[in-house]
């Protein structure tokens, strides 16, 4: 960012004395301003070790107001700036959003006596102090204040768990590398909590837990769950499944459903052969109360479920590969990760160019690992695939925006919705990315006959260097290079076509290859139906191209669809079909009615304060893909999805 913003103001200056003479004919005209430079101050980071060990102390007792309170002292070697950081470009996240609107009351002293702390106009991120002669440290304090409702983020806090990311919590000195930079954590926990996180623990002082010294980039890597109500289950030697959850009964588990994450990290451990931590915790919620996500860590994953996860296990089926995916991203994400995304600091821009290998490759290998460990059924699988390959197959967007481009959308978009996503087109790599990874294992297991596929990349690209806890970046020639080494090939078009060119469809050349049509029927299968439940939607995304909410407030438009031609939008509400009052059943009943005949279907909408009907001339009936089996014997994707012995 240093050079870049150096770069443009020497280009300014040039620019400024070429135009000389026409900007001086059009003064008397119209005032014509240049910019005012900016000088960036900020150390870039460098890969040295930072003098002396910060301390960071957070109390977290405060989950009813949800204020974490933080206090920090910083080693300084001399007198001079000295710039704080606050994270902004997260690990995981892939995009610069740190939430630094949400840190407050932001005091630095030294010796107890206040320094003026200046925040650069830029790079809101940093703070610039002053330090006087003779002082050996600084200390920071402030709060982050985490959200309070839904509509200001992701809730971090109930009456009886949180979630503490140090990202949030921790302020960090300029011009090191993360890696290089020494923290001692401690943090004070609610009276009855219990917290679990792959840091490990000093010693304890009553609610206080003193974890032991790691480099800050371990720290950032290290969240923390904690809960009233708390269960640690072993799930293999050196991997941990820790959850909280609203209420004990939440957090019950079967010996089946135990018995099926057990096998989940047995076939991880079978699959990528290495290891890249000395023990994993899984850090799971299971509530409706704390916001839902899906983080991946080197040693460690947050992980948020809805509160049925283990009680109602049948009806969650798109809780069931967020392990799976979790777990696998410890080898893809962590210990490989594209060499333009690794970055020394948080404040050095990330470049998320191979995240279709980052997150494509993990969403496939998190769907292979759910079916083989049985956390999912094959069937329930296939349905999923069906959906995904016809959702992307159907999405207008691709004729305008690769793949590789939607790798950019965490920066673009950062996860905001969006109107109008099948034509803006939004993360895409990550299934898209998951079709193109079957596509490959297609060719592997047909050129090698059947005796090679992605089970044979898993370790050579992943496992790699068993016990090696640090980061290995690779570039898109290295994965070229090891899917030549499984089956010699010309990947680097295959590639190319898939992920870097505009194509009409997308790849499924996986399922005629494996002996699998792609069929549509007026049922849903059962992905669509556990969806629907989930979310509290009528999917209607195959026939009318739209999803319906509670109460007729539609979800989601499919561009160039049925329900856009007829200008209905998302927060359109549904009021009438047919002359009578909106229902999921009756809506149903008029798609299938009008597939009979030539007769519209008529929608009464309501648009802000304009009600006004619409005829939808669609006859094609309700329509939900699934895959079935046409040849007889084991494809490729059956040999895929096959637990390994
Ligand atoms: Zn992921």
């Amino acid at each position: 960012m240093n050079k870049r913003f150096r770069g443009a103001k020497e280009v300014l200056l040039l620019g400024a004395a070429c135009w000389l003479v026409p900007a001086m004919a059009i003064a008397a005209a119209s005032s014509a301003p240049q910019a005012d430079p900016y000088d960036d101050a900020i150390p870039v980071a460098r890969d040295l070790k930072y003098p002396g060990t910060v301390r960071v102390a957070v109390d977290a007792t405060d989950v009813m107001r949800g204020i974490f309170r933080v206090h920090e002292t910083v080693p300084v070697a001399q007198a001079g700036q000295l710039t704080l950081l606050y994270p902004k470009w997260l690990p995981g996240e892939h995009g610069p959003i740190g939430p630094i609107a949400s840190l407050a009351g932001l005091v630095i002293t030294a010796g107890g006596k206040p320094l003026a702390w200046k925040r650069d106009p830029v790079d809101v991120y940093a703070f610039t102090v002053d330090v006087p002669p003779g002082v050996r440290e600084i200390e920071a304090s402030f709060q982050f204040l985490s959200a309070t409702a839904e509509t200001q983020g992701r809730i971090d806090t109930t009456p009886d768990m949180l979630h503490l990311q140090w990202t949030a919590t921790t302020l960090y000195p300029a011009g090191y590398f993360a890696r290089r930079i020494t923290v001692e954590a401690k943090a004070t926990y609610p009276a009855g909590f219990k917290a679990a996180t792959a840091l490990e623990v000093a010693s304890v002082e009553a609610n206080t837990v003193i974890y032991k010294p790691v480099s800050y980039d371990v720290l950032v890597d290290s969240p923390v769950y904690a809960g009233r109500y708390f269960r640690r289950e072993q799930l293999c030697p050196n991997v941990f499944l820790n959850i909280v959850g609203d209420a004990p009964k939440l957090i019950e588990i079967s010996p089946d459903i135990l018995a099926l994450h057990r096998n989940l990290c047995r076939q991880a451990i079978k699959l990528f052969g290495a290891q890249h931590y000395d023990h994993y915790d899984f850090l799971l919620s299971v509530s409706d109360r704390l916001g839902s996500i899906g983080l991946e860590h080197h040693r460690s994953s947050e992980d948020g479920v809805g509160p049925g996860y283990f009680t109602e296990w049948d009806r969650h089926l798109g809780d069931h590969d967020l392990l799976p995916h979790e777990f696998s991203h410890s080898w893809n994400g962590k210990f490989r990760r594209g060499a333009d995304l690794w970055t020394p600091d948080y404040r050095t821009p990330m470049r998320d160019s191979l995240l279709w290998v980052y997150e494509g490759q993990t969403q496939f290998w998190g769907e292979i690992l759910a079916v083989r460990s049985g956390l999912m059924s094959k069937a329930d699988v296939l349905d999923e695939l069906a959906v995904v390959a016809t959702t992307y197959g159907e999405a207008a967007g691709r004729s305008w925006r690769t793949v590789e481009d939607t790798t950019n959308d965490p920066i673009v978009a950062q996860r905001r919705p969006k109107p109008w996503p099948s034509w803006q087109r939004s993360e895409d790599y990550y299934d898209e990315g998951a079709l193109t990874w079957l596509d490959a294992n297609a060719v592997v297991d047909r050129l090698s006959l059947g005796k090679k596929s992605m089970n044979d990349f898993a370790p050579a690209f992943f496992g790699m260097k068993d016990g090696d806890f640090g980061e290995l970046p690779y570039t898109f020639d290295d994965v070229v290079k090891a899917l030549d080494q499984v089956q010699p090939y010309d990947w680097a078009s295959f590639l190319k076509q898939r992920i870097y060119s505009l194509r009409p469809r997308p790849p499924l050349d996986w399922i005629a290859e494996a002996g699998y049509r792609l069929d549509f029927t007026s049922q849903p299968n059962r992905w669509v139906t556990s969806g629907e439940k989930d979310r509290n939607v009528l999917d209607l995304s195959f026939s009318l191209g739209m999803q319906v909410g509670k109460e007729g407030v539609v979800g989601r438009v499919n561009w160039d669809g049925p329900a856009f031609n007829a200008g209905i939008t998302t927060g359109t509400t549904v009021v009438a079909i047919d002359d009578h009052t909106y229902s999921d059943d009756a809506m149903r009943d008029a798609i299938a009615s009008a597939a009979s005949g030539k007769v519209p279907i008529r929608v009464l909408l309501k648009q802000g304060n304009l009600f006004r009907s619409v005829e939808l001339a669609y006859h094609g009936g309700l329509r939900y893909p699934h895959l079935v089996k046409v040849s007889e014997g084991d494809g490729a994707l059956d040999r895929l999805l096959a637990p390994l012995r």
